[in-house]
This record gives structure tokens, C-alpha cells and sequence, in this order.
């Protein structure tokens, strides 16, 4: 398989290591990856795709981080269940943006837009006194500014509290700057799939608008 092959419910089957430069325990880099570069879509295997229920139960039971708790247990991986988000934003971007590793995924033109997008938010059972303010680096995001020519549509492609969906927010920290969260991707489901999934949506504050 390619790449580019590797959507995000795929189960894939690969050899990986521990990366030499990146001490985070979470963080692998592919078995042979320098020597072996051009062929690295060799390596690895689709073995499963995870049906909606599966992805709801897997994202719902993996939620209830905070980026408080994770820090200070030093865990670069976390998923949010947000509670209540209090605003998009869009900075622009002043300086060289910060490289992003933490997927495996080359994210494409990333660097090429001149703003960043943040959410502003608290998560269900929040351990920090003041709100979340994380950029956001989701696939999504790019994909909707590659195709409009206003940036600021995005926050209304967001679609805050659409009571019909949960959202969750998949976080990660940044190699060089580790106390240093952002988004990752942002994950929604429709609350009447979480119902047959066996989940309660909780009435969170919904974000929408990616399509699917
Ligand atoms: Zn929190």
C-alpha cells in the first residue's frame, strides 16, 4: 500500500523502533526508515479498518485527558473530551512554524498558509484554571483553506454547538518543546451513531462542518 493509503481508522501491521533523536515514549519511527526510505510503503500493512461503532468505543474510551495531567506525567499523547469551547481563532503567522512529527504523517502544505487556527477551550473535568488555548493542525483545517479563499471561514465550517454531533480532541506534544500542546485532530461523531455505538454523547458543545 502507499502512504498516502494510511487513513486514519486503518489498523496497519509495521516494524517500528525507537526513534534515537526523539526520547518521547511514544514517539517510533518505522524499522529501517533512513536506509530504506523510498521503499517505506513496503513496510507497511493494512490489516483492519475500524467500523464507526469500533471508532466510537476506541475514542471514547481513550478521552478524559487533560493536557494538565499529561504534562506533568510527561505523556506526549492525549484524547480530549471538550466540555465547553469558547472560541476559534485565527493568528497569523509571524514566524518560521513549528515542525510537527508527532502523526507520522507528512502533513502537506502546512507551512504554506499564512495563518494558524487555535481553540480556545476547557475540557470535561479540566485540571487547569484558565482555558485551553491550542493551535490546531488537524488535516481538515488545511484541506478547507487550500479551497476557499477566505481563512476565516473555517471557524463557520467549524460549526460550534451543533447539538447533533460530540467532538473530541486528539493532543500531542511538540519534540522540542514538550510542555508545548496542540490539536491534532479534531474527531466528531454524530450523537445519534454514538447512541447505537453504546456511548452517551453528554451534550457537549459540538464542532462540525468537515464533511463526512
Ligand atoms: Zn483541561
Amino acid at each position: 500500500m502507499g502512504m498516502d493509503e494510511l487513513a486514519r481508522w486503518n489498523v496497519v501491521s509495521v516494524e517500528v523502533t525507537d526513534s534515537d533523536t526523539d526520547h518521547r515514549d511514544e514517539s517510533y519511527k518505522i524499522a529501517g526508515s533512513k536506509t530504506d526510505w523510498d521503499h517505506l510503503f513496503r513496510k507497511v500493512e493494512k490489516v483492519d479498518e475500524l467500523s464507526k461503532h469500533e471508532q466510537i468505543q476506541l475514542t471514547d474510551r481513550l478521552s478524559g485527558d487533560c493536557r494538565t495531567d499529561l504534562n506533568e506525567n510527561r505523556i506526549s499523547l492525549g484524547m480530549v473530551k471538550p466540555a465547553q469551547v469558547n472560541s476559534i481563532d485565527l493568528k497569523p503567522i509571524e514566524e518560521t512554524p513549528t515542525q510537527v512529527d508527532l502523526s507520522g504523517r507528512k502533513l502537506v502544505g502546512k507551512n504554506d498558509f499564512a495563518q494558524k487556527l487555535y481553540i480556545n477551550y476547557e475540557c470535561e473535568g479540566c485540571k487547569q484554571k484558565t482555558p485551553h488555548n491550542q493551535h490546531v493542525i488537524e488535516w481538515g483545517v488545511y484541506e478547507f483553506w487550500k479551497k476557499h479563499e477566505d481563512p476565516e471561514g473555517v471557524i463557520d465550517a467549524l460549526r460550534l454547538n451543533d447539538d447533533s454531533y460530540s467532538n473530541y480532541f486528539f493532543i500531542g506534544n511538540l519534540h522540542h518543546q514538550p510542555t508545548a500542546y496542540i490539536i491534532i485532530s479534531v474527531l466528531r461523531f454524530k450523537e445519534s451513531d454514538m447512541s447505537r455505538a453504546g456511548v452517551r454523547p453528554q451534550g457537549q458543545a459540538g464542532l462540525s462542518g468537515f464533511g463526512d
